[in-house]
């Protein structure tokens, strides 16, 4: 990795970051807008249909609401915030971006199809970045036309909350691109962790095996879904049970991340549970479709098993 040359430092500040394009208003999405308009950029949201950029745009004010009942932001901030959040429909939209997060959903099809589409939109200096938790920045970069200015920016759920970003380079990005990405993850004043780009990084590469061994743990009858939490919260001090912790991520990625380690390291200890691989054709994905681990459809979370 070079240092940071005067010659860059002059390029990145004529190419400083200013305005943010984010692909896919899912959780994710919708926290990446949040933390940067909070941060002062000015934000561009697209997502497939525009109900779920309202939806999105509703989740943000939402939470920022409660971020100010909390004393953690002002209103004026979540006011300013807010109007700096603009959808777009459509991709054209993007086409102000000084960078674009893709944080569609956990495809590598998906993904390589709006690389490809965005970059008839955007300008040729134009940063790109995938918010993808497990599949190869380099493979997302060959779907572009610039592999050096495109990397991973890997943030945490919740967005608003959680303190890593993890940061991933493609075989071909570039250090001036490497040095805006963390510049940027600065002025969202959260702490960068540098992976190679291997199956799931760092973050997903530990957690995501420990989640699939908790729901081989379910499926095999050793405990029920309430005595797997408790016995990591109270025994391992996890904050949150694993169960818990894989609606909360949503058990369609934690499927997803268990197939590209499988695929992508070839060891069988990485074989997805098929008890998730069953919730997940049930489309039980988690909180975000009310039933996973656990319903949430009542005022309490009551396990599913
Ligand atoms: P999600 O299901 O909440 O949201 C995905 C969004 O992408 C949906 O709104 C969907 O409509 C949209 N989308 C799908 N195809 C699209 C397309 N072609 N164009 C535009 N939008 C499209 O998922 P999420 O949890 O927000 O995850 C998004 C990404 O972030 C995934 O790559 C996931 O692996 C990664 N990630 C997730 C977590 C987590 O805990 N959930 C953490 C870190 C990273």
């Amino acid at each position: 990795m070079g240092a940071v040359t005067p010659e860059m430092e002059q390029t990145m500040s004529a190419q400083a970051i200013r305005t943010i394009g984010i692909i896919g208003a899912g959780q994710m999405g919708n926290g990446i807008a949040h933390v940067a308009a909070v941060a002062g950029f000015e934000v561009r949201l697209h997502d497939l249909a525009e109900e779920r950029i309202k939806a999105a745009l509703a989740t943000i004010d939402g939470n920022m609401a409660r971020q100010v009942a909390k004393g953690a932001i002002g209103d004026e901030i979540r006011r300013d915030a807010m109007a700096k959040i603009v959808a777009a429909p459509g991709l054209e939209g993007l086409a102000d971006c000084d960078l674009v997060i893709e944080a569609a959903t956990e495809s590598e099809e998906t993904k390589r199809k709006i690389f490809t589409a965005v970059c008839q939109h955007i300008k040729p200096e134009t940063m790109l970045a995938s918010n993808t938790s497990s599949i190869s920045i380099t493979r997302l970069a060959a779907a572009t036309d610039r592999p050096e200015r495109f990397i991973g920016i890997h943030f945490m759920n919740p967005v608003p909350l959680m303190q890593l970003v993890e940061l991933i380079r493609g075989i071909a990005t570039d250090d001036q691109t490497f040095e805006l990405a963390k510049e940027f993850v600065g002025k969202l004043h959260k702490t960068v962790s540098v992976s190679e780009d291997f199956p799931a990084f760092i973050v997903n590469r530990i957690l995501l095996p420990m989640i699939n061994e908790a729901v081989y743990t379910l499926y095999e009858g050793v405990g029920s879904v309430e005595a797997i939490d408790t016995a990591m919260k109270l025994g391992a001090n996890h904050p949150m049970g694993p169960l818990q912790l894989a609606d909360f991520i949503g058990l369609d990625t934690c499927l997803s991340v268990m197939q590209v380690l499988h695929d992508g390291l070839a060891d069988s200890k990485y074989r997805p549970c098929p008890l998730l691989v069953k919730y997940v054709e049930a489309g039980w994905l988690g909180r975000k479709t009310k039933r996973g681990f656990y319903d949430y459809r009542g005022e309490k979370p009551v396990p599913t098993r």
